[in-house]
């Protein structure tokens, strides 16, 4: 037998983020897995920092950020599914 390559196909997620939802609680930053997200240093309405994608193209899709978050203001769509 011979040995093949093997190659493996990550899933990608894009990130969407209701800023003024947002309560600056920092559960999706501190348990996203790939580090994709930090706080902003803007305030939204709330006068929160929401967060954003620092490394918008590590997103896996888990949609662990949409788990966490108690004010339902984050969630990922898997890249080349509609949005
Ligand atoms: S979907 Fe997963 S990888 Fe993407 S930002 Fe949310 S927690 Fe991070
Ligand atoms: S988990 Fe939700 S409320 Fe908390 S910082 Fe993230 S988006 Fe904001």
């Amino acid at each position: 037998m011979t040995d093949k390559p093997v190659s493996v196909k990550r899933a990608r997620g894009k990130v969407h983020i209701l800023d003024d939802r947002c309560k600056g609680c920092a559960f999706c930053v501190e348990f996203c897995p790939v580090k994709a997200l930090a706080l902003s240093l803007e305030f939204n309405k709330k006068g929160y920092h929401p967060p954003q994608a620092v490394k918008p193209d590590a997103c896996t899709n888990c949609n662990l950020c949409f788990m966490y978050c108690p004010e339902f203001a984050i969630w990922s769509t898997k890249i080349g599914d509609k949005e």
